[in-house]
């Protein structure tokens, strides 16, 4: 294996370990996540400061505007292929909209966390 595929395999490991499960991209330790996408403001258990990589504001946007929209497409196409009642279509999308959201939310937040803390020299 070369040390580029050991990089990226090692980026994707701790991607996903820090956006599903919650772990800080420096000690492993579960305190990454204070809300269902919002960072703790810090590790209780390195200090490492959250809050100060967390995106706000708009810069998100650029990732749900085009996910409401596939979600939007997505329910519009399921509704015209299979006719399911009104009420199984609104728990459909009570249940799925919002995981789907939290879930891509959690993935970028995570990828920007990790992304910051290597460009400033925090994780090697
Ligand atoms: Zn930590």
């Amino acid at each position: 294996m070369t040390n580029s595929t050991e990089q990226a395999t090692k980026g994707q490991g701790g991607l996903t370990r820090a956006a599903l499960f919650g772990l800080c991209p420096c000690c492993a330790a579960h305190t990454l996540w204070d809300a269902p996408a919002g960072f703790a403001p810090s590790c209780r258990s390195c200090a490492l400061v959250f809050a100060d990589y967390e995106p706000r504001g708009r810069g998100l946007y650029i990732v749900l505007l085009p996910l409401t929209f596939l979600l939007a497409a997505g329910a519009l196409k399921l509704d015209d292929a299979v006719r399911p009642p009104l009420w199984l279509m609104l728990g459909l999308m009570v249940a799925v909209v919002p995981g789907v959201i939290i879930g891509v939310l959690r993935l970028t937040k995570a990828a920007l966390l990790i992304a910051r803390l290597r460009a400033e020299g925090v994780l090697a």
